[in-house]
């Protein structure tokens, strides 16, 4: 394809010294060169691929120096883009790399839209789309550990998958057509039937499969949301604050994320936690109370994990007893706090309420037992789940409404073969599937679509 050469800043990720200009396009070479000047008048245009030089940005106009330099050249096919790139590696500050990049585009460039150089990669073929996703998702990612799901994708682990699946779809539409194609032999009916169910079904399991680990995909990419419950008075706030303080609050650089918004965000032992704001956790305080038990399930149900609070010096209430109820059948973790003061609570009734749900004891205060509550939250997270090595999570929304279709035409498909209609109808659905399939790795995508997604990247990815 053809395309003009744009320019963006593109400062890589935990990286903040140094700061790239990158262009790609047919005369990024050209442009680079107008602004260039190396030692003993070396020109980019006669270097070899994928070397980097030293030298200096002048401005053409006037000859001044503006930044000391070092000028990677890529040429295409064997670059991001699939087209030439060359980056500029500058060390001064923002306004420096600021001047480069206008230099840049007064020599003939244009500025890149947010993620216009990962769609290139895309439209050149040099990645497909679930891969340009990873792209999206890595730069959003919130821990290394949803940093890892989003490199695994990256590299296609997700693309072969689906790869697959669709291959196994298409030999199963290559018996259709024999049944469609000879009717007459009975023998050939039959192995269709057997290899139409079997096949269907394979492929049906395996995309359950996948659409099992979006959950997990989802809470790496944002988060576990987290409530906090318990009566007032028992230590709700004081048990904010400690994780809070205790864990170092997720950082991102992400632009149009707010501040209040990323302070939300702690890892506990590489487990994202998204807690509720101190407003909602006020909001919470006497919810069973204030809304009944019925109608407080409901909200509670929103959260991925409660931290349910109990108070060591207090006997139980039936406000307690009532909190128990709300949050049965949920993920949640049992903290018996202020065990520096007497104990009156039963805490082997606790445990009979608790259930299967671990119960910690702790004291804020004294800042006891608060290793143990991480331990809990850590292994309810990652016990059964999907281990570190197996790293094909689901995680963008886009492939798990995608993966749903696909499954929901999958399912038509295995039924309409149950209930014997005709061979031919049994094909469109699965026609469908291997479709829905498709969109997910960027076949057959609608330009609008790629448009959206590509809009959402950061400037210079
Ligand atoms: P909330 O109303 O549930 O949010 O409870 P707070 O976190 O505001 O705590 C209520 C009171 O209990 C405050 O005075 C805290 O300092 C105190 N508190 C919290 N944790 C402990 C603890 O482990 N031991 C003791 N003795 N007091 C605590
Ligand atoms: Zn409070």
């Amino acid at each position: 394809m053809d395309f003009d050469t744009i320019a963006a800043i593109s400062t890589p990720m935990g990286e903040g010294a140094i700061a790239i200009v990158r262009l790609s396009g047919d005369e990024a070479i050209a442009v680079a060169d107008r602004l260039y000047s190396g030692p003993s008048g070396k020109r980019l245009r006669d270097v070899e691929s994928h070397t980097i030089h030293y030298g200096h940005i002048k401005d053409p106009d006037t000859g001044q120096i503006v930044e000391e330099v070092m000028v990677s050249v890529l040429k295409g096919p064997k670059t991001f883009t699939r087209e030439d790139i060359v980056e500029i590696n500058c060390h001064g500050g923002i306004v420096t790399v600021n001047r480069v990049l206008q230099l840049a585009l007064n020599g003939g460039a244009r500025l890149a839209d947010p993620g216009e150089f990962t769609k290139r990669a895309f439209l050149n073929g040099r990645i497909d789309l679930s891969q340009a996703e990873a792209v999206m998702d890595l730069i959003r990612a919130k821990t290394d550990r949803a940093m890892n799901v989003a490199l695994g994708q990256m590299e296609g682990r997700l693309s072969k998958l689906i790869q697959k699946l669709r291959q196994e779809i298409l030999e199963t539409l290559a018996h259709v057509e024999v049944n469609i194609d000879y009717p007459e032999y009975d023998d050939v009916e039959e192995m269709t039937h057997n290899v139409l169910v079997e096949k269907a079904t394979y492929v049906k399991q395996e995309i359950e499969k996948l659409l099992q680990t979006s959950q997990q995909g989802k809470i790496l990419r944002e988060g576990l949301s987290t409530v906090i419950v318990g009566r007032p008075n028992v230590g709700k706030s004081s048990l904010l604050n400690s994780l809070i303080h205790e864990n170092k609050a997720i950082v991102t650089d992400i632009p149009g994320t707010t501040r209040d918004v990323i302070e939300e965000y702690v890892n506990v032992r590489g487990v994202p936690l998204r807690l509720v704001d101190t407003a909602g956790i006020r909001e919470t305080e006497d919810i069973v109370e204030r809304i009944g038990v019925e109608k407080s399930r409901q909200v509670l149900k929103k959260a991925d994990l409660i931290l349910l609070v109990m108070n060591f010096s207090e006997a139980l209430s039936q406000e307690d007893e009532q909190l128990f109820e709300a949050v049965s059948g949920m993920d949640v973790i049992v903290i018996v706090n202020k065990t520096d003061l007497p104990q009156q609570i039963d805490l082997d009734r606790v445990k009979e309420l608790a259930g299967n749900s671990p119960v910690v004891t702790t004291s804020l205060l004294e800042e006891q037992g608060i290793d143990q509550l991480e331990e809990s939250i850590s292994s309810l997270f990652f016990e059964g789940a999907v281990g570190p090595t197996d790293l094909t999570y689901v995680s963008n929304t886009r492939h798990i409404a995608l993966l749903s279709q696909a499954k929901r035409s999958i399912e038509d498909a295995l039924e309409a073969i149950d209930a014997g209609v005709p061979i031919d109808i049994v094909q469109i659905d699965l026609t469908r599937t291997w479709e829905l399939l498709g969109e997910i790795i960027g076949d057959a995508v609608h330009e609008s679509l790629i448009d959206q997604l590509f809009a959402q990247f950061c400037l210079g990815k």
